[in-house]
This record gives C-alpha cells, structure tokens and sequence, in this order.
C-alpha cells in the first residue's frame, strides 16, 4: 500500500502511517497511490483523481469538503473521509484572538511603538465585557467560540437554520432578528447555495453601525466589495479575517488595501496541536479502512 501526503502535515504522521506500507511526500507518485492525503492546498478536481489511477481513498484533513469533487469519487468507487471534528478548538481560538485583539488595538500599539510613537493618550481601547456576540452558524466552532465569549462577559446570541438548542447561545429564528443587536459577529457557517455572498450590501445595512465582523468559515460567504465599501463608511469599524474567496487573494483584491482590516492567510486549523489530532484521526480511519471496517 502506498500513501501520498499531498500537503502539509505534523512531521510525525509518515512514521505514524508506515505501519500500513510506503509514505511519501513526492507529488510525482500519485498515479501510484492507494491513498491520498490533503488539506486545503490540494485541490481534488476530476483531473487530479483522474491522474490518481489506483486511489480508493482520499482523505481530507480538516473541516468540510469544498476542495474535493465528493460526487466524482463517488462515481469512480473512491472513498471520501475528512476530520471535521479535529479543528474546533484551533478555529475558536483564532476567532477569539481577533476578536480580542481589534478592541485592544493591539496591532496598532505594536506597529506605533516599533516606529518609535507612544501613544499611551490616543490609544483608547473597549472592552469585550457587556458587549454582544452574534454567532451565524452554530456548530461545533459556532459553540466553541460562545463559551470563550461566556468566559469574557459577553451576551451571546447566534442564528443556524438547523441548531435549534443550545446551553450557551440564545438562539435567534433569523439572520435579521440577530443582526442589529451584535456589537461583535463572527461567522462559523460553511459556504453553500445559501451562505455565498449572505454578507452582502443588504445584510450590512441591517448590522449596528460599528460593527466588528470576524470570518474564519469561508471568504466566499462575503461579497468583497460591499465589505470594502462598510469599512470606508464606517458601517463596519472592523473586517478580521483569516478566509479568503481564493487562498491566496489576488494583489488587487480589494480587501488588501481595505481600511481597518485584520488578516491571517487561512491559519485557522494550523496549530501544532490541531495537527497532531488531524493525524490521529487520519491514523484511525486508514486503521479502520484497511481493517475493511
Ligand atoms: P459545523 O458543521 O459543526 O457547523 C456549521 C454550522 O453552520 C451548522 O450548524 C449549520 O447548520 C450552520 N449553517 C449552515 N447554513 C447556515 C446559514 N445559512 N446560516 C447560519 N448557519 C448556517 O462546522 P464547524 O466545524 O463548526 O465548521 C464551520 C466552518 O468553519 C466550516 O464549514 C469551514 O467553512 C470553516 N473552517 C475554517 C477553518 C479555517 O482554517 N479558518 C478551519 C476549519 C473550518
């Protein structure tokens, strides 16, 4: 058995897998692999499983399956696995810290201090305390994050069509019923018919004027420009953002050189520990898989 390890993983997972035959990092293999590993770089189109002439699985390590084309595999008798629950706690950590850090103006204290500025008078910060979270989507990174929140005295509040019970959230019957109580939103929805572009020009409208907007689910469910447009009119006082509509935008997305933006380039689910716990559950299922479970 031969498994590829198409992108980046924790550097013990090849000794880890050689339990089950050859590992190797050598893209140039793949029409030799049994099993393919990716996360978010590979992209699984027809023409990549097409070249992977002998796969009968591929694994995704992470959450949801947007980089795979699911149906085609189905169709060529491929298995499909992912790790959706590994990434939480990563996820809902990053979240948190941009959400701690655009009230802290953290950013801003560390750029003026190295460009020699003390700005100890100008630097008026907010507190999270008292403050209200709304959460759209209210899964497993959706709860994560509430609790953290909970832990800061924050009101939490969230929408998600499917969630219809929750300890830690007030759970809200409509995007519109939520939008204009949050001072704080943080997006945890994956991308669909009905999430694309669903932070649009109307949607913001809707938002309290100041509105600080955190995105660590999908680029695509925002509509850029309309972003753009609430950050240079004040709509928005903040875009904090780890996803992008492509990984990596382009130079002339207009986000780049939107004002108050804070940015990550898609490093929600790389903590260590995250992908040590990608491996265990990629270590389990091929266990599973060759067990013929
Ligand atoms: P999950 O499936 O547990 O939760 C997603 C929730 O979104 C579900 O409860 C679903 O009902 C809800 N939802 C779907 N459509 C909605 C809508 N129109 N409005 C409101 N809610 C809606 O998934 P999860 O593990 O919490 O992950 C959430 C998303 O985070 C993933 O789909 C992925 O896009 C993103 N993600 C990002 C990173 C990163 O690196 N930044 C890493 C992992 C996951």
């Amino acid at each position: 058995m031969k498994i590829l390890l198409a992108d980046a993983f924790d550097a013990s997972l090849p000794e880890t897998l050689r339990k089950y035959g050859e590992v190797t990092a050598d893209a140039a293999q793949l029409p030799e692999a049994d099993i393919v590993l990716i996360r978010s770089k590979t992209k699984a189109t027809k023409e990549y499983i097409d070249q992977a002439a002998k796969m009968k699985m591929i694994i995704r390590g992470g959450v949801g399956l947007d980089n795979v084309d699911v149906p085609y595999c189905k169709e060529k008798g491929i298995v499909v696995k992912n790790t959706p629950e590994a990434s939480s706690i990563a996820v809902a950590e990053l979240a948190f810290a941009m959400m701690i850090a655009v009230p802290n103006r953290l950013i801003e204290a560390h750029n003026s201090m190295k460009e020699g500025k003390w700005l100890k008078k100008e630097l008026k910060r907010t507190e999270l305390y008292g403050k209200t979270l709304g959460l759209i989507g209210c899964g497993r990174i959706g709860a994560e994050v509430a609790k953290r929140a909970l832990a800061f005295g924050m009101k939490v509040i969230g929408y998600d069509p499917v969630v219809t019970k929750s300890d830690n959230i007030e759970l809200k019957p409509s995007l519109d019923a939520m939008l204009p109580l949050c001072d704080y939103i943080s997006l945890h929805t994956p991308v669909n018919d009905q999430t694309k572009g669903m932070i649009n020009k109307n949607t913001i409208a809707k938002m309290k004027k100041g509105v600080v907007f955190i995105n660590t689910g999908r680029g695509k469910c925002i509509v850029e420009q309309d972003v753009v447009d609430a950050l240079t009119s004040g709509q928005m006082a903040c875009y904090a953002t780890d996803v992008w509509f492509s990984d990596p935008p382009p130079p002339d997305s207009p986000l780049l050189k939107a004002p108050n933006m804070l940015m990550a380039p898609h490093i929600g689910a790389s903590s260590n520990e995250n992908l040590l716990r990608i491996g265990k559950q990629v270590d389990q299922i091929i266990g599973e898989f060759v067990a013929g479970k």
